[in-house]
Protein backbone atom coordinates (compact mmCIF):
# COMPACT_ATOMS: atom_id res chain seq x y z
CA UNK A 1 0.00 0.00 0.00
CA UNK A 2 1.23 3.24 -0.85
CA UNK A 3 0.45 5.05 2.31
CA UNK A 4 1.42 7.89 4.57
CA UNK A 5 -1.10 7.54 7.35
CA UNK A 6 -1.44 4.69 9.88
CA UNK A 7 -3.99 3.77 11.98
CA UNK A 8 -2.04 2.08 15.00
CA UNK A 9 -4.58 -0.10 17.35
CA UNK A 10 -2.97 -1.52 20.25
CA UNK A 11 -4.99 -4.71 21.28
CA UNK A 12 -3.81 -5.04 24.72
CA UNK A 13 -4.84 -1.76 25.53
CA UNK A 14 -7.87 -2.51 24.37
CA UNK A 15 -8.34 -5.56 26.68
CA UNK A 16 -6.90 -4.05 29.77
CA UNK A 17 -10.02 -1.46 29.04
CA UNK A 18 -12.48 -4.20 28.49
CA UNK A 19 -11.27 -6.31 31.79
CA UNK A 20 -11.54 -3.02 34.04
CA UNK A 21 -14.87 -2.31 32.40
CA UNK A 22 -16.02 -5.67 32.61
CA UNK A 23 -14.91 -6.22 36.26
CA UNK A 24 -16.55 -2.75 37.49
CA UNK A 25 -20.22 -3.64 35.33
CA UNK A 26 -19.92 -7.64 36.70
CA UNK A 27 -19.39 -5.80 40.66
CA UNK A 28 -23.05 -4.48 40.34
CA UNK A 29 -24.49 -7.21 38.46
CA UNK A 30 -24.53 -5.25 35.10
CA UNK A 31 -23.96 -7.06 31.74
CA UNK A 32 -21.59 -5.49 29.12
CA UNK A 33 -22.31 -5.61 25.44
CA UNK A 34 -18.69 -4.45 24.04
CA UNK A 35 -19.78 -1.70 21.41
CA UNK A 36 -17.27 -2.18 18.50
CA UNK A 37 -19.06 -0.39 15.70
CA UNK A 38 -16.62 2.58 15.32
CA UNK A 39 -14.34 -0.62 14.30
CA UNK A 40 -16.26 -0.36 11.08
CA UNK A 41 -15.89 -4.43 10.75
CA UNK A 42 -12.56 -4.93 11.63
CA UNK A 43 -12.59 -8.19 13.39
CA UNK A 44 -9.44 -8.07 15.72
CA UNK A 45 -11.05 -5.26 17.57
CA UNK A 46 -13.62 -7.52 18.49
CA UNK A 47 -11.55 -10.06 19.06
CA UNK A 48 -9.70 -7.87 21.44
CA UNK A 49 -12.94 -7.33 23.32
CA UNK A 50 -13.64 -11.02 23.83
CA UNK A 51 -10.43 -11.46 25.08
CA UNK A 52 -10.71 -8.90 27.75
CA UNK A 53 -13.62 -10.62 29.10
CA UNK A 54 -16.91 -9.43 27.50
CA UNK A 55 -19.75 -11.86 26.43
CA UNK A 56 -21.47 -10.30 24.11
CA UNK A 57 -20.81 -7.80 20.62
CA UNK A 58 -22.75 -4.65 19.86
CA UNK A 59 -23.17 -3.20 16.39
CA UNK A 60 -25.06 -0.82 14.21
CA UNK A 61 -24.61 -2.49 11.13
CA UNK A 62 -25.08 -5.59 10.06
CA UNK A 63 -22.32 -5.88 7.32
CA UNK A 64 -19.55 -5.50 10.62
CA UNK A 65 -21.23 -8.01 11.84
CA UNK A 66 -21.25 -9.98 9.23
CA UNK A 67 -17.37 -9.65 8.84
CA UNK A 68 -16.66 -10.26 12.12
CA UNK A 69 -18.21 -13.44 11.91
CA UNK A 70 -16.31 -14.32 8.87
CA UNK A 71 -12.96 -13.91 10.70
CA UNK A 72 -14.32 -16.73 12.52
CA UNK A 73 -15.26 -15.23 15.61
CA UNK A 74 -18.65 -16.76 17.54
CA UNK A 75 -20.33 -14.45 20.11
CA UNK A 76 -24.06 -13.44 21.70
CA UNK A 77 -24.59 -10.29 18.66
CA UNK A 78 -26.47 -7.05 19.17
CA UNK A 79 -27.62 -4.80 16.47
CA UNK A 80 -27.93 -1.40 18.17
CA UNK A 81 -29.83 0.21 14.99
CA UNK A 82 -33.06 -0.37 14.31
CA UNK A 83 -33.65 -2.88 11.94
CA UNK A 84 -34.88 -2.42 8.40
CA UNK A 85 -37.75 -4.54 7.31
CA UNK A 86 -36.41 -5.26 3.87
CA UNK A 87 -32.93 -6.73 5.98
CA UNK A 88 -35.35 -8.95 8.29
CA UNK A 89 -33.53 -11.65 7.35
CA UNK A 90 -30.23 -10.93 7.54
CA UNK A 91 -30.70 -9.79 11.16
CA UNK A 92 -32.30 -12.85 12.34
CA UNK A 93 -29.56 -14.65 11.08
CA UNK A 94 -26.30 -12.31 11.97
CA UNK A 95 -27.92 -11.55 15.54
CA UNK A 96 -28.90 -12.75 18.47
CA UNK A 97 -30.84 -9.97 20.00
CA UNK A 98 -31.61 -6.41 17.75
CA UNK A 99 -32.91 -2.93 19.39
CA UNK A 100 -36.59 -2.39 17.94
CA UNK A 101 -39.28 0.45 18.63
CA UNK A 102 -41.21 -0.65 15.60
CA UNK A 103 -44.13 -3.02 15.44
CA UNK A 104 -43.76 -3.44 11.92
CA UNK A 105 -40.06 -4.42 11.66
CA UNK A 106 -40.87 -6.89 14.81
CA UNK A 107 -43.18 -8.90 12.43
CA UNK A 108 -40.55 -8.52 9.61
CA UNK A 109 -38.67 -10.37 11.74
CA UNK A 110 -41.09 -12.50 13.34
CA UNK A 111 -41.99 -13.96 9.65
CA UNK A 112 -38.15 -13.92 8.59
CA UNK A 113 -37.46 -16.22 12.01
CA UNK A 114 -40.05 -18.64 11.57
CA UNK A 115 -38.91 -19.06 7.59
CA UNK A 116 -35.60 -19.84 9.13
CA UNK A 117 -36.57 -22.13 11.54
CA UNK A 118 -35.53 -20.21 14.56
CA UNK A 119 -36.45 -17.52 17.37
CA UNK A 120 -35.30 -14.02 17.62
CA UNK A 121 -34.95 -11.90 20.62
CA UNK A 122 -35.84 -8.26 20.47
CA UNK A 123 -34.49 -5.10 23.45
CA UNK A 124 -37.67 -2.85 22.78
CA UNK A 125 -36.32 0.68 22.74
CA UNK A 126 -37.98 3.38 25.24
CA UNK A 127 -37.95 7.12 24.72
CA UNK A 128 -36.68 9.07 27.63
CA UNK A 129 -35.99 12.62 26.15
CA UNK A 130 -33.02 12.13 23.22
CA UNK A 131 -35.67 11.82 21.22
CA UNK A 132 -33.69 9.14 18.56
CA UNK A 133 -34.93 6.09 18.96
CA UNK A 134 -37.30 4.51 20.93
CA UNK A 135 -41.36 4.32 21.72
CA UNK A 136 -42.53 6.90 24.33
CA UNK A 137 -43.51 4.90 27.80
CA UNK A 138 -47.32 4.94 27.66
CA UNK A 139 -47.43 3.21 24.22
CA UNK A 140 -45.46 0.00 25.80
CA UNK A 141 -48.17 -1.89 26.77
CA UNK A 142 -50.42 -2.08 23.27
CA UNK A 143 -46.65 -2.44 21.98
CA UNK A 144 -46.47 -5.61 24.15
CA UNK A 145 -49.80 -6.85 23.45
CA UNK A 146 -49.29 -6.73 20.18
CA UNK A 147 -46.26 -8.79 20.20
CA UNK A 148 -48.42 -11.27 21.92
CA UNK A 149 -49.03 -13.53 18.61
CA UNK A 150 -45.60 -13.67 17.37
CA UNK A 151 -44.27 -16.84 17.78
CA UNK A 152 -40.67 -16.56 16.82
CA UNK A 153 -40.19 -13.21 18.62
CA UNK A 154 -39.04 -13.33 22.24
CA UNK A 155 -39.12 -9.83 24.22
CA UNK A 156 -36.05 -10.10 25.95
CA UNK A 157 -35.62 -7.00 27.37
CA UNK A 158 -36.41 -3.04 27.10
CA UNK A 159 -33.70 -0.47 26.93
CA UNK A 160 -32.91 3.21 26.50
CA UNK A 161 -30.03 5.30 24.70
CA UNK A 162 -29.51 9.42 25.32
CA UNK A 163 -26.45 11.37 24.64
CA UNK A 164 -26.88 11.12 20.95
CA UNK A 165 -29.16 13.07 18.69
CA UNK A 166 -30.47 15.62 21.88
CA UNK A 167 -27.30 15.40 23.85
CA UNK A 168 -29.43 15.03 27.27
CA UNK A 169 -27.52 13.37 30.35
CA UNK A 170 -28.32 10.29 31.10
CA UNK A 171 -29.38 10.44 34.85
CA UNK A 172 -30.34 8.41 38.06
CA UNK A 173 -33.95 9.81 37.65
CA UNK A 174 -33.99 8.69 33.51
CA UNK A 175 -32.62 5.11 34.31
CA UNK A 176 -34.66 4.51 37.46
CA UNK A 177 -37.86 5.60 34.85
CA UNK A 178 -36.79 2.71 32.82
CA UNK A 179 -36.37 -0.01 35.59
CA UNK A 180 -39.89 0.93 36.74
CA UNK A 181 -41.12 0.91 33.04
CA UNK A 182 -39.25 -2.77 33.03
CA UNK A 183 -41.30 -3.92 35.76
CA UNK A 184 -44.31 -2.65 34.36
CA UNK A 185 -43.16 -4.67 31.14
CA UNK A 186 -42.52 -7.66 33.09
CA UNK A 187 -46.51 -7.39 34.99
CA UNK A 188 -47.96 -7.57 31.34
CA UNK A 189 -45.49 -10.51 29.86
CA UNK A 190 -45.93 -12.50 32.82
CA UNK A 191 -42.41 -13.31 33.26
CA UNK A 192 -38.93 -11.66 34.17
CA UNK A 193 -37.03 -9.65 31.33
CA UNK A 194 -33.57 -10.70 30.95
CA UNK A 195 -32.15 -7.37 30.35
CA UNK A 196 -32.64 -3.55 31.25
CA UNK A 197 -30.27 -1.64 28.98
CA UNK A 198 -29.25 1.39 30.48
CA UNK A 199 -27.93 3.17 27.81
CA UNK A 200 -24.30 3.70 26.20
CA UNK A 201 -20.81 5.17 27.74
CA UNK A 202 -23.14 8.17 29.24
CA UNK A 203 -23.86 5.68 32.09
CA UNK A 204 -20.75 5.31 33.36
CA UNK A 205 -19.98 8.08 35.08
CA UNK A 206 -22.96 6.91 37.13
CA UNK A 207 -21.48 3.55 37.17
CA UNK A 208 -18.46 4.93 38.69
CA UNK A 209 -20.14 6.65 41.37
CA UNK A 210 -22.24 3.60 42.62
CA UNK A 211 -25.20 5.42 41.80
CA UNK A 212 -26.67 3.35 38.67
CA UNK A 213 -30.31 2.15 39.91
CA UNK A 214 -30.97 -1.18 41.13
CA UNK A 215 -31.94 -3.41 38.40
CA UNK A 216 -30.35 -1.57 35.33
CA UNK A 217 -28.26 -4.86 34.28
CA UNK A 218 -26.86 -4.07 31.04
CA UNK A 219 -25.34 -1.38 29.65
CA UNK A 220 -23.69 -1.07 25.51
CA UNK A 221 -20.64 0.40 25.95
CA UNK A 222 -18.37 1.83 22.88
CA UNK A 223 -16.86 5.20 22.99
CA UNK A 224 -15.47 4.79 26.84
CA UNK A 225 -13.74 1.67 26.01
CA UNK A 226 -12.10 2.55 22.79
CA UNK A 227 -10.98 5.80 24.49
CA UNK A 228 -11.07 5.32 27.95
CA UNK A 229 -12.40 8.64 28.49
CA UNK A 230 -15.94 10.07 30.12
CA UNK A 231 -18.05 10.88 27.63
CA UNK A 232 -19.17 14.06 29.37
CA UNK A 233 -15.88 15.30 30.25
CA UNK A 234 -13.93 14.19 27.69
CA UNK A 235 -11.65 13.42 30.94
CA UNK A 236 -9.40 10.52 31.20
CA UNK A 237 -11.74 8.08 33.08
CA UNK A 238 -9.05 5.97 35.77
CA UNK A 239 -8.07 2.73 35.26
CA UNK A 240 -8.22 2.79 31.49
CA UNK A 241 -5.95 3.52 28.38
CA UNK A 242 -6.77 6.62 26.48
CA UNK A 243 -3.87 5.67 23.51
CA UNK A 244 -5.27 2.58 22.40
CA UNK A 245 -5.60 4.20 19.13
CA UNK A 246 -3.04 6.53 17.43
CA UNK A 247 -2.80 7.87 14.27
CA UNK A 248 -0.24 9.01 12.32
CA UNK A 249 1.00 11.32 9.41
CA UNK A 250 4.20 12.53 7.42
CA UNK A 251 5.50 15.85 7.00
CA UNK A 252 5.29 16.65 3.73
CA UNK A 253 6.15 20.50 3.17
CA UNK A 254 7.42 22.09 6.59
CA UNK A 255 8.27 26.08 5.60
CA UNK A 256 7.85 29.61 7.25
CA UNK A 257 4.18 31.50 5.94
CA UNK A 258 2.43 34.11 7.33
CA UNK A 259 -0.39 32.66 9.30
CA UNK A 260 -3.09 34.77 7.71
CA UNK A 261 -3.76 34.29 3.96
CA UNK A 262 -3.04 36.80 1.52
CA UNK A 263 -5.68 38.39 -0.61
CA UNK A 264 -9.38 38.42 -1.54
CA UNK A 265 -10.90 35.90 1.24
CA UNK A 266 -14.30 34.03 -0.62
CA UNK A 267 -14.88 30.35 0.56
CA UNK A 268 -12.63 27.45 1.26
CA UNK A 269 -12.27 24.10 -0.15
CA UNK A 270 -15.47 23.35 1.63
CA UNK A 271 -18.15 26.27 1.02
CA UNK A 272 -17.00 28.10 4.54
CA UNK A 273 -15.35 31.54 5.27
CA UNK A 274 -12.23 30.66 7.18
CA UNK A 275 -10.83 32.68 9.94
CA UNK A 276 -7.23 32.53 11.47
CA UNK A 277 -5.89 34.08 13.80
CA UNK A 278 -2.88 36.28 12.94
CA UNK A 279 0.19 35.52 14.95
CA UNK A 280 3.02 36.42 12.38
CA UNK A 281 5.22 34.29 10.65
CA UNK A 282 5.14 30.56 11.47
CA UNK A 283 6.73 27.56 10.91
CA UNK A 284 3.87 25.74 9.29
CA UNK A 285 3.86 21.67 8.59
CA UNK A 286 1.66 19.88 6.05
CA UNK A 287 0.65 16.70 6.74
CA UNK A 288 -0.17 13.54 4.14
CA UNK A 289 -3.80 13.25 5.78
CA UNK A 290 -7.13 15.37 4.74
CA UNK A 291 -10.33 15.62 5.59
CA UNK A 292 -11.05 12.28 3.61
CA UNK A 293 -9.31 10.48 6.45
CA UNK A 294 -10.17 11.93 9.39
CA UNK A 295 -11.80 14.48 11.52
CA UNK A 296 -9.80 17.46 12.44
CA UNK A 297 -12.20 18.67 15.33
CA UNK A 298 -11.62 15.43 17.35
CA UNK A 299 -7.53 15.02 16.24
CA UNK A 300 -5.42 15.54 18.80
CA UNK A 301 -1.47 16.08 18.28
CA UNK A 302 0.25 14.49 20.83
CA UNK A 303 3.17 17.11 20.99
CA UNK A 304 1.34 19.99 22.66
CA UNK A 305 3.46 22.41 21.06
CA UNK A 306 1.78 21.46 17.81
CA UNK A 307 -1.58 23.81 16.66
CA UNK A 308 -4.16 23.07 14.49
CA UNK A 309 -4.66 25.40 11.54
CA UNK A 310 -7.36 23.97 9.05
CA UNK A 311 -7.53 20.77 6.14
CA UNK A 312 -9.01 20.41 2.90
CA UNK A 313 -9.27 17.04 1.53
CA UNK A 314 -5.52 15.89 1.31
CA UNK A 315 -3.65 18.31 3.01
CA UNK A 316 -3.82 19.07 6.89
CA UNK A 317 -2.05 22.42 7.67
CA UNK A 318 -0.48 22.29 11.16
CA UNK A 319 1.67 25.00 12.90
CA UNK A 320 4.96 23.34 14.38
CA UNK A 321 5.34 26.42 16.75
CA UNK A 322 9.12 27.39 17.73
CA UNK A 323 10.54 23.87 17.81
CA UNK A 324 12.73 23.77 15.04
CA UNK A 325 13.11 19.55 14.42
CA UNK A 326 10.74 18.86 12.69
CA UNK A 327 11.45 18.20 9.41
CA UNK A 328 9.80 16.96 5.93
CA UNK A 329 9.46 13.33 6.24
CA UNK A 330 9.07 12.93 9.90
CA UNK A 331 5.81 11.32 11.60
CA UNK A 332 3.28 13.24 13.72
CA UNK A 333 1.72 11.37 15.89
CA UNK A 334 -1.73 12.46 16.95
CA UNK A 335 -4.49 11.31 19.47
CA UNK A 336 -7.89 10.47 17.76
CA UNK A 337 -11.43 11.21 19.27
CA UNK A 338 -14.29 9.49 17.94
CA UNK A 339 -14.89 10.80 15.14
CA UNK A 340 -11.41 11.19 14.02
CA UNK A 341 -11.31 7.22 14.78
CA UNK A 342 -14.25 6.20 12.54
CA UNK A 343 -13.03 8.35 9.90
CA UNK A 344 -9.38 6.88 10.14
CA UNK A 345 -10.97 3.58 9.98
CA UNK A 346 -13.36 4.34 7.17
CA UNK A 347 -10.37 5.63 4.89
CA UNK A 348 -8.79 3.20 2.34
CA UNK A 349 -5.85 5.60 2.48
CA UNK A 350 -4.81 4.94 6.14
CA UNK A 351 -3.15 2.00 6.82
CA UNK A 352 -4.56 -0.02 9.89
CA UNK A 353 -1.43 -1.57 11.92
CA UNK A 354 -2.25 -3.83 14.48
CA UNK A 355 -0.13 -4.26 17.77
CA UNK A 356 3.13 -2.75 15.89
CA UNK A 357 5.31 -0.65 18.17
CA UNK A 358 4.56 3.36 18.02
CA UNK A 359 7.29 5.47 16.64
CA UNK A 360 8.47 8.14 18.07
CA UNK A 361 6.95 11.47 16.98
CA UNK A 362 10.62 12.43 15.72
CA UNK A 363 11.71 9.45 13.96
CA UNK A 364 12.69 10.33 10.24
CA UNK A 365 13.80 7.02 8.85
CA UNK A 366 10.33 5.16 7.88
CA UNK A 367 10.09 2.00 9.66
CA UNK A 368 8.77 -0.78 8.12
CA UNK A 369 5.18 -1.88 9.82
CA UNK A 370 5.34 -5.35 11.34
CA UNK A 371 1.91 -6.59 12.06
CA UNK A 372 -0.29 -4.88 9.46
CA UNK A 373 -3.85 -6.23 9.45
CA UNK A 374 -6.13 -4.21 7.33
CA UNK A 375 -10.00 -4.34 8.30
C1 LIG B 1 -23.48 3.60 19.55
C2 LIG B 1 -24.49 3.10 20.49
C3 LIG B 1 -24.12 2.73 21.80
C4 LIG B 1 -22.72 2.94 22.32
O1 LIG B 1 -22.53 4.29 22.60
P1 LIG B 1 -21.12 4.84 23.15
O2 LIG B 1 -21.39 6.25 23.44
O3 LIG B 1 -20.13 4.60 22.07
O4 LIG B 1 -20.81 4.04 24.37
C5 LIG B 1 -25.10 2.20 22.60
N1 LIG B 1 -26.38 2.04 22.18
C6 LIG B 1 -26.77 2.39 20.94
C7 LIG B 1 -28.19 2.19 20.54
C8 LIG B 1 -25.84 2.93 20.06
O5 LIG B 1 -26.23 3.27 18.83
Amino acid sequence: MNTSAWLYFDSSKLRDNVGRLQRLCRRRGVELAAVVKAGCGWSEIARAALEGGCGMLADSRLDNLARIQQSGIRAPSMLLRLPAPSQAEAVVRLCDISLNSELESIRALNAAAQRLGRRHRVLLMVELGDRREGILPDRLPALIEALQPLQAIEVAGIGTNLGCLGGIRTTVDKLSELVGLARRVERLLGHELEYVSGGNSGSLPLLLEGRLPAGINHLRIGFSMLLGRDPYTDEPLPGLHTDVFALEAELIEVQTKHSLPDGEVVLDAFGQVPHFEDRGERRRGILSLGRLDTDLATLRPLDDGIGMIGASSDHLVVDLGPDLRYRVGDRLRFAPGYGALVQAMLSPYVEKCLDSPFQAADITSSMAVSSVASP
